[in-house]
C-alpha cells in the first residue's frame, strides 16, 4: 500500500505518527505554558512562557492587536453592483486565433462544456459545515487539552475503473470525492467510527422484488442489519467489527492473497477494542474502510490535535459531523419533485426501464385496490441524498 501511493503523494503525508507518546509529550510541554486546565488566555500563556511583567503584557497585547493589520488607507470595496446589471461591461475578450502563444492555443482548445467538467470534478465543490452552536447549552464535561481531536475525511465509494462519460463523448477519470468530515475523540473505539459513517450501501433494502406486497413493513431488512461485518486498514494492520456473530473477518482472504504474493500484513484486531489513540498512523494518507463486501472508500486522517477551549467539549457529541458534501438526488421520474424510494424493472406501463418513483406515484400509478395492474419488478430504493 505504502509503495503504491508514496509516488502520487509526494511531500503532502506526514511521518508515522505514534499518537499516544506524541501527545503525552505535547500536553506535559502545554502544560507548563496554559496551565493544566489550558483554559487561560494566549496573552497570560505568554507571560507564564517568557516571564513577562504587567506592563510587558500590556505592551505585547497592544503591538500584536489583530487591529493592527488593518491597513492605514484601506481600499475601498469594490461596487460589483454593475456585474449584475450591466453583465456586458466585464465581457471576456475572445483570444485571437492566429496568436501562436501556446496558453491562448490552450484556452482556445478548451470548450465551453470542458470548463464545465472541470468545475464539476472539482472535490472541494459545495462542504457545507453542519456544526452549529446547540452544544454550547449541553453540558460539558471535558476541559480543554484532556483529550485529543482527530479530523477523519471520508470519501464516497469509487471504482477504480474509467467512467464513459456520455455528454462529452470521451472517456474520464472519476475522481475520488471527500463524502464526510468527521472529529473523533482520541479516547474513543474505531467501532464509534464505523458507526457514524453514512454509507447508502447500508440503507439498502435485502428483501429483493417486493412488488407483490411492497408495503408490508414487518422486520427489519436493512443491509447493515443483515451484513455487519466492517473493516479498516490502517497503517499494515486490520481492525476488524466483531461485535455481532454473524461478522466476517475481511482480513482473511488478503491475508491470503498476501500469502501467496509476498506481501507482509501485520495484526488483525477487533474496531471495539482499538483506540483511536493507541494508532500509528501518517496524516494526510489514504487508509481504507470497507463493508457490504465490496463496498470501500478511502480514509485520510486530516489532523489529530488536542481539544481546544473552544471545541463541544460535550464527549457523547463525537463522532461529529463537522461538513457534509451535499450529493445530487434521484427525483421521481413521473413527478420530478419528489425523492425517489422505488426502484422499478421490467415495466411495461413506464418509459425508462429501470424507473425510479416516489411511494406517492408508485402507489397512484402501479397499484389499484393494493393489487398490481400489470407485471413488473420493485425494489424499495434508498437515494443518498436521504441520509445525507
Ligand atoms: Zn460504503
Ligand atoms: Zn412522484
Amino acid at each position: 500500500m505504502e509503495k503504491v501511493y508514496r509516488k502520487f503523494l509526494g511531500d503532502s503525508v506526514s511521518s508515522t505518527i505514534d499518537f499516544k507518546n506524541y501527545f503525552v509529550e505535547y500536553k506535559s510541554e502545554i502544560a507548563k505554558v496554559y496551565g493544566p486546565d489550558g483554559e487561560i488566555g494566549v496573552t497570560h500563556a505568554f507571560s507564564n512562557l517568557i516571564k513577562f511583567t504587567e506592563e510587558q503584557e500590556n505592551i505585547l497585547a497592544h503591538t500584536c492587536s489583530i487591529d493592527k493589520l488593518d491597513p492605514p488607507n484601506p481600499v475601498e470595496k469594490m461596487d460589483v453592483e454593475p456585474l449584475y446589471t450591466r453583465p456586458e461591461l466585464y465581457e471576456k475578450i475572445p483570444a485571437p486565433e492566429n496568436c501562436c502563444l501556446r496558453t491562448v492555443q490552450s484556452v482556445l482548445s478548451r470548450s465551453e462544456a470542458d470548463q464545465e467538467e472541470i468545475v464539476r470534478a472539482s472535490k472541494y465543490r459545495g462542504r457545507k459545515i453542519t456544526l452549529s452552536d446547540e452544544h454550547k447549552l449541553l453540558n460539558r464535561d471535558m476541559h480543554a487539552s484532556d483529550d485529543v481531536v482527530m479530523t477523519i475525511l471520508i470519501y464516497a465509494p469509487y471504482s477504480s475503473v474509467k467512467h464513459y462519460n456520455g455528454k462529452f463523448n470521451k472517456i474520464v477519470d472519476k475522481r475520488p470525492r471527500v463524502s464526510q468530515e468527521l472529529l473523533v475523540l482520541g479516547s474513543q473505539t474505531l467501532d464509534v467510527l464505523r458507526d457514524a459513517i453514512l454509507c447508502v450501501e447500508d440503507f439498502n433494502d435485502t428483501q429483493g422484488d417486493v412488488s407483490e406486497n411492497p408495503f408490508d413493513n414487518d422486520g427489519i431488512h436493512q443491509s447493515r442489519a443483515k451484513y455487519p461485518s466492517a473493516m479498516f486498514y490502517f497503517g499494515n494492520n486490520f481492525y476488524i467489527d466483531t461485535r455481532e456473530a454473524t461478522c466476517k473477518d475481511y482480513s482473511e482472504s488478503i491475508r491470503e492473497y498476501g500469502e501467496k504474493n509476498g506481501i507482509v500484513f501485520g495484526e488483525t484486531r477487533s474496531m471495539e477494542e482499538s483506540f483511536f489513540i493507541d494508532l500509528q498512523l501518517k496524516l494526510g494518507h489514504p487508509y481504507v474502510y470497507r463493508h457490504q463486501g465490496i463496498c470501500e472508500h478511502i480514509i485520510v486522517f486530516k489532523n489529530a490535535r488536542l481539544i481546544h477551549f473552544y471545541d463541544p467539549r460535550v464527549s457523547h457529541l463525537y463522532p461529529l459531523h463537522e461538513a457534509i458534501c451535499p450529493s445530487r438526488a434521484r427525483f421521481c421520474n413521473i413527478c420530478g419533485s419528489l425523492i425517489a424510494k422505488w426502484c422499478v424493472q421490467d415495466c411495461e406501463r413506464l418509459p425508462n426501464d429501470p424507473s425510479y418513483l416516489c411511494s406517492d406515484c408508485f402507489k397512484g400509478y402501479l397499484y389499484k385496490d393494493g393489487k398490481k395492474i400489470c407485471q413488473f419488478k420493485a425494489y424499495k430504493f434508498c437515494d443518498a441524498k436521504a441520509i445525507l
